[in-house]
């Protein structure tokens, strides 16, 4: 979107406040996101109302979700954009800039979803980039709106993957962070699998590895493993949303596979991997979730040590199958429940991270700024996960540096002092 904005000539800027058209792209999964997409559209209108703004543009999957309802509650919004073609989508930002008639309303693409959407500009550090794999999910999980905003899984070509990873290479990006709905589907659609493609890009270049995102813990291609243990492009760590371990909620959920196969998963992972990060997500107080499966939960997350895992408190999502559910876990109880899980992650992180005080760690550089230098562990993925502090070290983004591990401060980041080699 960014990259079909410039190439239209617009000028790109992250700063609300030195742009005269705003676009903003939401999100809808869950009702604190759907919230933070509600406030930020409420904060550019009232931006455009005291004269900052001469137009507001709302993209994404709020947008993709809730239609053309949104233009009812939000009048003042120039522009909604569903999940569309982004070149039509710069064009009437253009128009909007020049005066010109525009669409109020952008329709999402029809088929299968872009297979290569052009040159990319990139929001995160030249260090790493985002790299989509496939679009929607064929899964049914009964808590979960995706697969009806992003629609049924369909797999980007290994070479439109690999050709938008070579550009982004030569651009400089060491990691290529591979997202989707759900990555371990890649490939199904087109009779290949997820680590034909990961082998495929861990072999672009010496100095950029692949880390995988989004894996679903069923019909896991476990070739695979053998790529993150042997491959040296390929980072040891995977993240896989595991969203609980009691067999009565994963049932109810809609996922696949048992508590005891979750298990069985994970320990398979850590044997065949000695050295895996393995990240994942869990979902707290689904309807019916009783006290004995948040503790079974609890202690799956202290004896498997899952220290790299994010937890989301359930959310009733209007139009899927939890929302009408019996048994709905009273708000606050979710809460409790909510921090009591955190609680546990934070132990185990706490002493996952201490254990590394003394040892050296390979940091990729992220960050070079007045604040620091700041980088990331292969353990660690971008914006979920730790970093390293490395303090004013002579380093680039993109640098890789090798780094003792001093200290642990807040956040569970780690204090680094610089040891030998880049
Ligand atoms: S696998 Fe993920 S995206 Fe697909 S339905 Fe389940 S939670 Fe939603």
């Amino acid at each position: 979107m960014l990259a079909r904005m410039a190439e239209s000539g617009l000028m790109v800027t992250g700063d609300p406040s030195e742009a005269d058209i705003a676009v903003l792209n939401t999100c809808s999964f869950i009702g604190p996101a759907r919230a933070e997409s509600e406030a930020s559209i409420l904060d550019l209108v009232d931006r455009k109302k005291r004269g900052e703004l001469s137009a507001v543009v709302v993209a994404g999957c709020l947008v993709q979700r809730y239609k053309r309802g949104l233009r009812e509650r939000f009048p003042d919004v120039d522009l909604f954009a569903e999940i569309s073609d982004y070149r039509k989508l710069a064009e009437a930002v253009q128009g909007l800039a020049t005066g010109t008639p525009v669409p109020k309303y952008l329709e999402a693409l029809e088929g299968p979803g872009a297979e290569r959407e052009g040159a990319r500009l990139l929001s995160t550090p030249g260090s790493y980039a985002y790299l989509r794999i496939s679009h929607g999910c064929d899964h049914s999980c009964s808590f979960c709106a995706i697969p009806s905003i992003r629609g049924a899984h369909r797999s980007k070509s290994l070479e439109a993957v690999t050709s938008e990873a070579r550009e982004l290479v030569s651009a400089g990006v060491r990691e290529l962070v591979l997202v989707a709905e759900d990555s371990t589907a890649w490939g199904r659609d087109r009779g290949q699998e997820l680590p034909d493609l990961v082998e495929a890009l861990a072999s672009l270049d010496e100095g950029t590895r692949v880390r995988v995102m989004y894996a679903y813990p069923n019909n896991f291609p476990w070739r695979l493993v053998e790529l993150l243990r042997d491959h040296p492009g390929v980072v040891p760590y995977l993240d896989m949303p595991l969203q609980h371990v009691a067999t009565p909620v994963l049932r109810a959920m809609r996922r696949a596979g048992s508590g005891d196969q979750v298990r069985k998963t994970v320990e398979r992972l850590r044997e065949e991997v000695p050295e895996i990060a393995i990240r994942s997500t869990l979902l707290v107080g689904f309807p019916g979730e009783t006290e004995a499966d948040v503790e079974e939960l609890c202690e799956f997350v202290r004896t498997y040590k899952l220290g790299r895992m994010g937890a989301f408190p359930f959310s009733p999502e209007e139009g899927t199958a939890a929302f009408d559910l019996p048994n709905h876990v009273p708000a606050e109880e979710i809460s409790r429940r909510y921090e009591a899980v955190l609680a546990v992650r934070n132990e185990v992180l706490e002493a996952e991270q201490r254990a590394l005080i003394g040892t050296e760690v390979e940091v990729l550089i992220d960050e070079n700024s007045r604040f620091g230098v700041v980088g990331r562990t292969p353990m660690d993925a971008p914006e979920v996960d730790p970093v390293a502090l490395m303090g004013e070290i002579d380093a680039n983004v993109g640098d890789r540096v090798m780094a003792t591990v001093r200290a642990v401060g807040e956040e569970f980041d780690l204090e680094c002092e610089v040891g030998a080699g880049k």
